[in-house]
């Protein structure tokens, strides 16, 4: 387990802390592998059909309720199977190249993944917040994007590639191991019993990792199998267990792909809406010059099993003289006014290059007060002036520290219920 104790100076946040040399993986890992393509490993290995099930089970087990990082441990499975499975397969989880810890606790992990060269690593942030009610962990989908909304510095970079499903998942995995959120190992050969684990509200087990939003890099419609296939490895109730109503999708409006999702997937949503008129939004988000925003609105209310316990969330960007008029705020409720909706403000993370600022504190409150007006309980009402916050979108770009911004504008995002 990593220490809490990171220094706090007026410049220093972070604790930051380099970790493992990159060398790319000489076998396959089945950390992260939907059951289907599990199942196929064991076939390969030569397990035979008729117990390839319960060796399924046994070592999702390992793999997503202890945390088993060497094939020894799992001591369910035949000495035979064991070594069977460590000719072929490693339980490696993708490499963190970089770690930072913040004073509140936040954590920002630079992920590697394999790249074209077997010495070039791609890198995804993954980011960990903690709060008093629940734990957020933000993923990534693609490693860069396919678009390239004006104040998003991710949209700057060409796409390098999709993550597969396994690399979706293993977020979760990376996140458990760094912050010991596995089940106690002591009596390691049976599964474990509700009474394990400390009971949260609802009578769910309470692990620091309890919630799961898709805001790191990438557009996850754009990578709809494999974020499908990664979200069910994470919501399987026999594993990492973090249902589907803690797990939060959010896409620039991708509407084909939002029906998709609510068929397919059945995770909560958010959307990064950003602008009440098409004008700005086709700057701001030239997607939607292809979906504006009657059609995305449309996709959105028939969401599948909207209610007012379950709430698309609509994220908001904060810029400066661009969308941030109390005008733009009344025009935005009146917008989502009959869909189940949260609203999101999130303050603008800047970076480098960026023609946008962040709105002043006083025009975000005023605006948050408008939206609070209408009903919506608006996040960044809260936060002002508390060691401070956390935040995804702009991780990568911001990998220096994490600014107080940058931790504003992940906590915002992070609110999604
Ligand atoms: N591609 C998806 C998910 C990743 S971005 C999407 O666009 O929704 C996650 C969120 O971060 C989005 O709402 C995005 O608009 C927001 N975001 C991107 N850049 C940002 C910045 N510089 N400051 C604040 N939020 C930003
Ligand atoms: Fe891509 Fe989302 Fe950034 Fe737009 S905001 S460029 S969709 S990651």
């Amino acid at each position: 387990m990593i220490s809490l104790a990171a220094t706090e100076t007026a410049t220093a946040f972070v604790e930051k802390r380099p970790l493992e040399r990159y060398t790319a993986p000489a076998q396959p890992s089945l950390v992260g592998m939907p059951r289907a393509v599990l199942a196929q490993a064991l076939a390969e290995v030569g397990v035979p059909e008729a117990q390839r099930r319960m060796r399924l089970q046994q070592i999702w087990h390992w793999l997503y309720v202890r945390g088993a990082q060497d094939f020894d441990a799992m001591t369910t499975l035949s000495k035979d199977l064991r070594a069977t499975l460590a000719q072929r397969f490693t339980l490696a989880r993708p490499p963190i190249a970089a770690e930072q810890i913040s004073v509140d606790g936040t954590r920002k992990w630079l992920i590697q993944l394999p790249g074209e060269r077997a010495e070039a690593p791609h890198e995804v942030e993954c980011v960990y917040i903690p709060e008093v009610d629940r734990g957020t962990l933000c993923i990534s989908s693609q490693v860069g994007c396919t678009l390239n909304c004006s104040f998003c510095h991710t949209g700057t970079q060409r796409l390098v590639r999709n993550l597969t499903a396994a690399e979706i998942a293993a977020q979760v995995v990376v996140a458990r191991d760094r912050l010991g959120d596995w089940a106690p190992t002591s009596e390691s050969t049976r599964m474990p019993a509700p009474s394990d684990f400390p009971l949260a509200g609802g009578g769910e087990r309470r692990r620091l990792v309890s919630n799961v939003v898709m805001m790191g890099m990438g557009e996850p419609l754009y990578n709809l199998e494999a974020v499908r296939d990664g979200i069910n490895v994470i919501a399987d109730g026999e594993g990492l267990s973090i249902s589907k109503r803690r797990i939060t999708l959010s896409t620039s409006g991708v509407v084909p792909n939002i029906t998709r999702a609510g068929a397919e997937i059945g995770s909560m949503l958010a959307v990064s809406l950003h602008a009440v008129t098409d004008e700005l939004r086709d700057q701001l988000v030239p997607l939607n010059r292809k979906y504006p925003i009657a059609e995305l609105l449309e996709a959105c209310r028939n969401y599948p099993g909207l209610s007012n316990a379950r709430r698309i969330t609509f994220e908001y960007v904060m810029l400066k003289g661009v969308n941030d008029s109390l005008g733009d705020a009344k025009a935005l409720v009146r917008l989502l006014k009959g869909i189940p909706a949260k609203i999101n403000l999130i303050p603008f993370n800047p970076w480098s290059g960026t023609q946008y600022e962040c709105s002043d504190w006083d025009q975000i409150e005023k605006f948050s007060e408008v939206v609070f007006a209408a009903g919506y309980a608006s996040p960044v009402r809260t936060p002002r002036g508390r060691d401070i916050l956390a935040a995804c979108g702009q991780l990568k770009s911001a990998s220096e520290k994490l600014s107080a911004r940058e931790r504003l504008a992940l906590r915002a995002m992070a609110m999604t219920d």
